[in-house]
């Protein structure tokens, strides 16, 4: 078994926090402030693969990581850098969105998630970029853009 301990910080309640408040095309996303934007990654090899094995520790764990780049990429400002976080953050609620904890946290950030794709064709150019990447790691094999439409809720 994992000996991955969570920190308290992964249940504290959604907030948002004015004064991080970040706009992208025209729409703010506001950073909550539960989200860490600085020295947040604690994802290693190990602990990838223990998520990959099942462990919900170390799920949960690279769920907050993914939630944080993404929001990290908010308060940089890049449209490209945001739309390919936020289909990262996608594919990980596909993955272990049936940990119950990774659910709560998808649901906690999942409205401006959805902000960043307004329309199908922005949806489509940002999943192939972002899939070509990952083929390359041969990761993703077989996700198409259609099953994270489909998981993620969105109307497109
Ligand atoms: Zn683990």
């Amino acid at each position: 078994m994992c000996k991955t301990s969570l920190k308290k910080r992964t249940v504290t309640k959604f907030k948002k926090s004015k004064k991080r408040s970040k706009y992208y095309g025209g729409m703010p996303i506001d950073i909550p402030d539960w989200v860490k934007i600085k020295d947040f990654r604690t994802m290693d090899d190990f602990k990838k693969q223990c998520a990959v094995n099942g462990c919900e520790h170390c799920r949960i764990e690279w769920m907050i990581e993914e939630i944080n780049e993404f929001y990290e990429a908010v308060s940089h400002g890049n449209k490209d850098d945001i739309e390919d976080e936020a289909m990262g953050l996608i594919r990980t609620y596909q993955q272990f969105g049936n940990v119950s904890g990774v659910l709560e946290l998808w649901k906690k950030v999942r409205n401006h998630v959805l902000e960043v794709f307004s329309t199908r064709d922005i949806f489509d150019n940002a999943f192939e970029k972002w899939h070509v990447k990952k083929r390359k790691k041969n990761q993703a094999i077989g996700v198409t853009s259609q099953q994270l439409i489909d998981i993620s809720g969105l109307s497109l």
